[in-house]
């Protein structure tokens, strides 16, 4: 892939800077469309739980329209997938929160935007992980919108009340067609609660890729930079001109 590829230390310090001398816990929100769109970063949410700071899953819609469950209503596949976002908040050690909009009906616009706004004013993230822009699931790439949309509207207090103004450092899922700098995160210490998550939905699912698919791809990312195990994001630059507020 062409781009940065951080020094370890460095990035360490980027995704996890110094939780112990802040005033208050860092808090890493993430926001997805359905339950187990998370599980590309369970490791990194775990990680940060652990080092003592927070973390929060927010869902755009539940899953409903999941084939999977076949002929089930979708109100019920509604509740069974809040279940499984319920069971990954608390595996994890999370908060976390469902928004009510329809499964394979996201749009990146505005309604998603200013719903995702109000709660980023309310829960002041330090860090956002969310969906890559160009994924094939339209769901997911309107995440991806809807996120870098409520990043700025969460700025605004005619919309939002009290603003959340500090800054806010963006992630997404890697997209090999983006060239972003890459930030690796060493989640070795927090493998087997990915594992353990992986393998929930695996099993719900039936999907084909193995826990050992998974440990593997996590072993290659490590590599990469030294680690046994990582999870890897891409930074956004959401600093629209250099030197201008933003
Ligand atoms: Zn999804």
């Amino acid at each position: 892939m062409n781009s940065t590829v951080y020094n370890l230390q460095e990035q360490s310090e980027s995704f996890y800077p110094a939780l112990v001398t802040q005033k208050r816990a860092l808090r890493l929100l993430a926001i997805f469309a359905h339950p187990d769109d998370e599980i590309a970063c369970i490791g990194s949410l775990a990680k940060h739980v652990r080092q003592g700071g927070e973390a929060k899953l927010v869902w755009l819609t539940r899953g409903e329209l999941a084939s999977q469950f076949g002929n089930t209503a979708p109100q019920e596949v509604a509740t069974i997938r809040e279940m499984h976002g319920r069971w990954v908040g608390n595996a994890i050690g999370c908060d976390y929160s469902f928004l009510s909009f329809p499964d394979s009906g996201l749009t990146g616009g505005r309604d998603e935007a200013l719903s995702l706004a109000k709660l980023i004013a309310d829960w002041k993230p330090d860090r956002v992980i969310t969906w890559n822009p160009f994924d094939v699931h339209p769901d997911h790439r309107a995440c991806y919108w809807a996120t870098l949309s409520a990043l700025k509207l969460c700025r605004i207090p005619k919309l939002v009340g009290t603003p959340h103004r500090k800054p806010v450092k963006l992630y997404h899922y890697v997209h090999q067609d983006l060239n972003r700098p890459v930030v690796h995160v060493d989640v070795s210490e927090t493998m087997a609660i990915t594992e353990q998550v992986y393998s929930f939905y695996q099993q719900v699912y039936a999907w084909n890729w193995t826990v050992e698919n998974l440990r593997e791809s996590r072993k290659l990312m490590g590599k990469e930079l030294g680690f046994h195990f990582a999870e890897k994001f891409q930074e956004v630059n959401l600093v629209a001109v250099e030197g201008l507020p933003a």
